[in-house]
């Protein structure tokens, strides 16, 4: 269906290659040492948890039920969900998906206080991820509390939890409008107190990647526990930021299916897959099922309907029916992700795909798509399309009906179907043209 989906494989870099045509030195390496954790990460996936505060969002049980299945056999290591003190539906839903089965581990997110706690091990969970505000802000116009009530509160919710067997994680809210030494006292003394996580959290989406580095090397100093992150989207940095995490040594990051969360939501797990899988190519090929994330983020963007005018273009009712809510610029799943339109990228794409593309779309179990129906289009990706179709022409023929194509682009838009209309007519009146001379 696609013009110019290649299985051109002569290249090392396409199918499966480990890296794909990296220079053998770059200054866009990244920075891996002992501590760096980039090919060694594990994802906590909270749509069913912060997924649930993004506006749209409303997930029947059957609907959870489906979303938590579609993650596991992703391949998430675990799977956050709302508190069951949300609601009576919230704590059946928890005890229900506990009772699924799954590979992966299931988690509730609660309040840092003991009715909390006790309600999120009574519905069976593996684990516990307590969160407490920390910033000033926080402390002084939500909750009210000082760190020492915070860090006693804290001390005691957990050893409740570590006494009933379940994973505990601490986080505080708003880390980087905490006080840094507040901050590092209180994971000290958590992580002293025996958590298997602490968790950083930029929860008004501020941080950039320079000032995750620097708190998580920071914190990577300071406890011996997993260090989990959660990054909200807010100025754009949540997948960078989620990359610069793990170089500094954090071990878990939280994503949710398309960023869905509050506001504009947190790391979204497709576009993590997308970084990662350039980052650390074997680690995520092998441990996420990776042809599974398109219809994973269908489903969820279906239930919660994510419409953008920019689905609704023809082409991609024709080349992509299931997709009309995922946005257009979505990485790997959106509609024009892999598709190639200017005649130079064009020609270069169709010789060797990763001149144009960083991550292959046959690890995602998607084809690249090569537009030839513009006025930027040039004579080999036409040429391309007219061998996909069966027609025999000669170059010089080719670079004719281009012109023609072109011609007529720059009076209207044209579909692929008008494109490939013109070439059998061209096609067609060639043919009739030799057979008149004979
Ligand atoms: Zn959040």
């Amino acid at each position: 269906m696609c013009a110019g989906c290649s299985g051109n494989s002569t290249d090392n870099g396409i199918n499966g290659g480990a890296v794909r045509h990296r220079p053998a030195s770059s200054p866009y390496q990244s920075v891996t040492d002992y501590l760096s954790n980039v090919n060694n990460f594990k994802i906590i996936e909270s749509t069913l948890r912060e997924g649930e505060q993004f506006a749209n969002a409303f997930f029947d049980t059957q609907t959870k039920v489906a979303i938590a299945q579609a993650l596991d056999s992703f391949g998430v290591d675990y799977i956050e969900l709302t508190s069951p003190v949300a609601s009576e539906k919230s704590f059946k839903d928890c005890q229900l998906i506990c009772s699924l089965g799954l590979k992966a581990k299931i988690l509730t997110h609660v309040r840092c206080n003991m009715e909390d706690a006790k309600a999120a091990v009574a519905t069976g969970v593996d684990g516990v991820d307590l969160v407490i505000g920390t910033s000033s802000f926080l402390r002084e116009f939500s909750h009210g509390k000082s760190m020492e009530y915070i860090q006693k509160t804290a001390i005691e919710v957990i050893e409740y939890l570590k006494g009933e067997g379940v994973e505990v994680r601490f986080s505080s809210e708003d880390s980087f409008r905490s006080d840094l030494v507040d901050l590092l006292s209180l994971y000290k003394a958590v992580d002293a107190a025996g958590v298997q996580r602490v968790g950083i959290a930029d929860t008004v989406g501020g941080a950039t990647p320079r000032m995750v580095y620097d708190l998580v090397r920071t914190l990577r100093g300071v406890v011996h526990c997993d260090i989990e992150t959660h990054f909200h989207d807010d100025t754009g940095c949540a997948v960078a930021n989620a990359h610069a995490a793990l170089e500094a040594g954090a071990t878990h990051i939280d994503t949710s299916v398309l960023g869905i969360g509050e506001r504009n939501g947190i790391t979204p797990l497709g576009a993590l897959m997308a970084r990662m899988v350039v980052t650390a190519p074997e680690y995520v090929k092998s441990k996420y099922k990776l042809r599974e994330l398109k219809a994973l983020e269908v489903l969820v963007a279906d239930a919660v309907q994510i419409v953008r005018r920019a689905e609704l273009f023809l082409f991609v009712l024709l080349f992509s029916p299931l997709s009309q809510n995922i946005p257009f610029n979505n990485p790997v799943t959106g509609f024009c992700a892999f598709t190639h339109k200017a005649g130079i990228h064009a020609k270069a794409i169709l010789n060797n795909p990763s001149t144009y593309e960083i991550i292959n779309p046959e690890d995602f179990g998607l084809s690249r798509y090569v537009s030839i129906s513009s006025r930027i289009t040039g004579w080999n990706a036409v040429k391309s399309r007219v061998d996909q179709l069966g027609l025999e022409m000669t170059d010089d023929q080719v670079k004719e009906v281009t012109a023609k194509i072109k011609q007529l682009a720059d009076i209207r838009p044209l579909a692929i179907d008008d494109t490939d209309s013109i070439l059998r007519s061209f096609h067609a009146e060639q043919v009739e043209g030799v057979m008149a001379r004979l």
